[in-house]
Formats: structure tokens, C-alpha cells, sequence
């Protein structure tokens, strides 16, 4: 029997630390938010990394022409928008005299989850347009890499949760391809605690077992394990 190849995305989603929403992918996103936003793409159960290790980067993709400044400098970028600062500033818009609005971004969010469970109008409004821009933002990125998985994690997607993943999930259906929402699944991400961490401690430790030198027969094993499940899938 085939040994499954260790798959970096799976291993950073749920693999051994999350105990529940188990995903059996090769292709997958994870969006991340929170003071920054990030997309974490795994292709072929191997994350992508680009040419200078820096992919992943749309919290600065463009998503409202001549939009919000944003602290890389541009104007409109994803995260001017679904970041806690951004989260913020659509507080902010609504009402700026808003009891929601806190210096610390975090308790910005962390209120507005609470105030909108309560039916606060402002609160309410906050998680609908956080909803859409995150959802037209995704709905792009979904469209390019054509996942089997989107999981939706960070200090924002743990305040905002359920809610705000019902209504992204709506804005995606209205601005993805069918073809892109065929085989999707959408869901809150399952990794404890602090996930930017495991996710470190995992490229090192996935690093180290790709050491050809000292792994070479495990590297060898991978690759056959994949070669055979390629033939009879
Ligand atoms: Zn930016």
C-alpha cells in the first residue's frame, strides 16, 4: 500500500492539529486576516511559493480602483478592506462617532462580532460589506487557481465566523465561474491558536525532510507514492 506523500497544505490546514473539517485536497487556498491579509495556495498538494518566496501577496491585489490608501503605499488594495483596519474604517464610514471604534483594531472587529450577534445595525452593516469585498476579492483568486478547497482563517474570520462565511459565500456564488464553484468547498479554518506559526514550523520541517541527501530514499518514496496515485486516479 502507498504511503500518502506529506502534503504541505493539508498538514498546514488541519493535518496534525486541527482535530475536526478534516480536508483531503491538493488544490487549496487559505486567506488569512487579520492587521495583514494573506493567501497561503497550495498546487498539487505543494504550497506555491513564487520565484522570491513571496507569493500569496493579495491583501495587494487591487480591488477598488483609486480605493482606500493602503499601508504598502497603493490605493484600493484587498486589505484596506477586509484587514482590522479595514474592518475599521467601514465602522468608520458608517458612523464615526460608532461606540465600535476602539484604537486597537483587533477590539474593533472583536465588538463588531458581538454587536452585530445582537442585531446593531452599524455592526450588521459592517459584516455585509466586509462580506462583499471579501467575497469579490475571492471570487478572482478562486477564478485563477480553481481550488478544491477555500478555508477562511486569522483573528477575523475567528470573530466574525459563521456569519460573515454564509455571506462571503453568497457574493462568491454571484462572481465566480460555475466551473470554479463546482467542486469548492468553503469553510472556517480548523487550526488552533496561532496557524502563521504552524505554518512556519511546517516549511521547516517539510525543508528538512526534502534534504535529498539525508531523505533521499523518503524523497524517492514521495515521489513514487504520487506517480502511482497520478496512474490510478
Ligand atoms: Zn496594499
Amino acid at each position: 500500500m502507498a504511503t500518502k506523500e506529506p502534503r504541505a497544505a493539508r498538514r498546514v490546514e488541519e493535518g496534525p492539529y486541527g482535530q475536526v473539517g478534516r480536508l483531503e485536497v491538493d488544490d487549496l487556498v487559505v486567506l488569512t486576516l487579520r492587521a495583514g491579509v494573506g493567501a497561503g495556495i497550495a498546487v498539487d498538494g505543494a504550497l506555491y511559493r513564487g520565484a522570491t518566496n513571496s507569493a500569496g501577496e493579495w491583501g495587494h491585489t487591487c480591488l477598488v480602483r483609486e480605493g482606500r490608501e493602503c499601508r504598502c503605499g497603493r490605493q484600493g488594495c484587498v486589505e484596506a478592506y477586509v484587514s482590522t483596519r479595514g474592518i475599521a474604517r467601514t465602522v468608520r464610514e458608517l458612523d464615526a462617532e460608532s461606540p465600535l471604534l476602539d484604537p486597537d483594531e483587533d477590539t474593533v472587529t472583536a465588538k463588531v462580532a458581538r454587536a452585530a450577534a445582537e442585531g446593531d445595525p452599524v455592526a450588521t452593516e459592517t459584516v455585509t460589506r466586509t462580506a462583499r469585498y471579501l467575497g469579490e476579492a475571492a471570487a478572482d483568486l478562486l477564478n485563477l487557481f480553481n481550488p478544491q478547497a477555500l478555508v477562511l482563517g486569522g483573528w477575523v474570520a475567528d470573530r466574525l465566523g459563521e456569519p460573515l462565511l454564509r455571506q462571503t459565500r453568497d457574493v462568491i456564488a454571484a462572481h465566480a465561474l460555475p466551473a470554479t464553484l463546482q467542486a469548492l468547498t468553503f469553510q472556517l479554518s480548523t487550526v488552533p491558536d496561532n496557524p502563521v506559526s504552524l505554518g512556519a514550523a511546517t516549511f521547516a520541517l517539510e525543508g528538512f525532510l526534502d534534504d535529498r541527501e539525508t531523505f533521499g530514499t523518503v524523497a524517492a518514496g514521495r515521489r513514487a507514492a504520487k506517480a502511482a496515485k497520478a496512474r490510478t486516479s
